[in-house]
């Protein structure tokens, strides 16, 4: 079985912390470490989309936990798919 990417949005509430800190979105478009969106259609794994998180390109996902980390209401996770 493998790992993978899970949101609950219904337990976000639109921080924003795994957005930035997750390396690959930082990578692909470099203003998400600064706070800010992408300023083109860059695609990122992930975005706040309605105050709640959206998964966009999971298959991005190096799976480094770094997100899992930042979520102060485990509302992102890395779990049996
Ligand atoms: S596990 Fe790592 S690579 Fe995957 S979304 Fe989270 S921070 Fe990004
Ligand atoms: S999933 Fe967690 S870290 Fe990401 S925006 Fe929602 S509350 Fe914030």
């Amino acid at each position: 079985m493998a790992i993978g990417l899970k949101v609950y949005p219904e337990l976000c509430h639109g921080c924003g912390n795994c957005v930035i800190a997750c390396p690959v979105n930082s990578a692909r478009s470099p203003e998400i470490a600064g706070g800010k969106g992408p300023t083109d259609d860059v695609e990122i794994i992930m975005i706040v989309e309605d105050g709640e998180i959206n998964l966009k390109n999971p298959d991005l996902c190096g799976k480094c936990g770094t997100c899992v980390e930042s979520c102060p209401v485990d509302a992102i996770t890395l779990e049996d798919l």
